[in-house]
């Protein structure tokens, strides 16, 4: 057990299942005012009691917060819970996933330094490699997803990281973490995979050698569509150095939003669970339908990397990709059908979500440099919630009548 400031630690470790876990760990064992909750300690300072205090910290001699873009109390409970459930030495939390990847990709680049990242990664992602980056030195190389000779021979003398996500979006492709590994071992760069979509209760990347692991917090782990937030994970030597960097760039989490993570989290290896389940009924039920001309789902057996996703996971997900048939026109048909399932842009929530890429996300793209990315016209991402895979399947038949 792990010793905190404030005593022993309640419990985290491996003796213990993901659902105890996302529920304890973290928490110290000693309750504020004997509360069950986590204290939100809603305060952007900290104060010391006389100038003794100043100089007991400021020589090192004793850990506590100063200012709340360098820490907080609800944040460290936060961090150290999805340190416990990630299996990870430690973490940050920040205000946003992008500020976490941004932040993190920040710390490990120097001018002059280039990096990889594979095609499908996150958009806003893949734009500030391919923008930003360029603006301070950096090169970077995009490879196609699934081209592991490619992105081999995309390594150079002064890269520094692969970047890559598993499962992606919107096709659910699946990275093959052991040959990413394997490759990063030979050419000595780190291995950086943003997890969002499997949640730790799916895939650890950590036990699979990856150096550190990203997740946009918004989605699964808190749950509910209401609060942005994000995190990385790793060794400490590497995760200091991005909270240093943190501490400049101030992507700080507010308390009360560290709060509602931390009780989205008590709740997420449930919600998951469920989530990996109507998903692989709902494929399965899209699969199996004469106007439907796709599904994208690591669990089923007609994906692609079904056997990377099997061997590296333990649930699909709650993320089903799927092509309709006809043209756009029809596809609109079938969104505005729909009663049950809002229309609207992320995942990991307890509401289902649909998302049309082509009119969301790739709005701005022209349809023929939405095709060349394989966003078609009638593609779909469906974000399962918590509700019973019935419900969302009467809902889907309602639209698929309309096609
Ligand atoms: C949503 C998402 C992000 C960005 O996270 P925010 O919390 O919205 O900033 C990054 N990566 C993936 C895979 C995501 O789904």
């Amino acid at each position: 057990m792990r010793k905190t400031a404030k005593g022993k630690e309640r419990r985290g470790g491996r003796g213990l299942s993901m659902s105890a876990r996302a529920v304890h760990a973290g928490e110290p064992r000693k309750r504020y005012a004997d509360s069950i909750t986590t204290p939100i300690v809603q305060t952007s300072t900290f104060v010391f009691a006389d100038s003794r205090e100043i100089e007991r910290y400021t020589r090192g001699g004793k850990q506590r917060y100063e200012y709340g873009r360098y820490g907080n109390p609800t944040a460290t409970i936060a961090e150290r819970r999805l340190a416990d459930l990630e299996g990870a030495e430690d973490c940050v939390v920040f205000s946003s996933g992008m500020s976490a990847i941004t932040t993190t990709i920040l710390s490990l680049v120097q001018s002059g330094d280039h990096i990889v990242i594979t095609d499908d990664s996150y958009k806003k992602t893949l734009e500030f490699c391919r923008s930003y980056l360029k603006q301070f030195g950096i090169g970077c190389t995009i490879v196609p997803f699934g081209d592991y000779a490619g992105l081999e021979k995309a390594i150079r003398k002064n890269t520094r990281f692969i970047f890559s996500e598993s499962p992606t979006n919107p096709y659910l492709n699946i990275f093959d973490l052991v040959k990413l590994k394997g490759i990063a071992r030979r050419h000595g760069v780190l291995t950086l995979i943003d997890s969002t979509f499997a949640t730790p209760l799916n895939q650890r990347p950590l036990e699979f050698g990856i150096d550190l692991v990203l997740h946009s917090c918004t989605k699964y782990l808190a749950g509910h569509n209401d609060i942005l937030a994000g995190a990385v994970l790793g060794r400490t030597e590497l995760v200091s150095r991005i909270r240093d960097l943190h501490k400049s760039m101030g992507g700080t989490i507010d308390p009360h939003c560290c709060y509602l993570l931390l009780r989205g989290m008590k709740t997420f290896p449930l919600r998951v669970a469920k989530q990996n389940e109507t998903a692989l009924k709902v494929a399965r039920y899209l699969e199996g339908h004469r106007k439907i001309r796709r599904v994208y789902y690591p669990f089923l057996e007609s994906h692609p990397h079904y056997a990377v996703a099997k061997s590296q996971m333990s649930g699909g997900g709650g993320v089903v990709t799927f092509e309709t048939k006809g043209t756009l026109r029809a596809a609109k048909r079938f969104l505005d059908a729909l009663r049950l399932c809002y229309i609207g842009p992320s995942l990991g929530g307890v509401e289902t979500l649909i998302t049309h890429p082509a009119l969301v996300s790739y709005y701005d793209y022209s349809r023929k440099e939405r095709y060349e990315l394989g966003i078609t016209d009638t593609l779909f991402r469906l974000a399962v919630g918590i509700e019973d895979a019935e419900d969302i399947i009467a809902d889907l038949e309602r639209g698929l009548r309309k096609l």
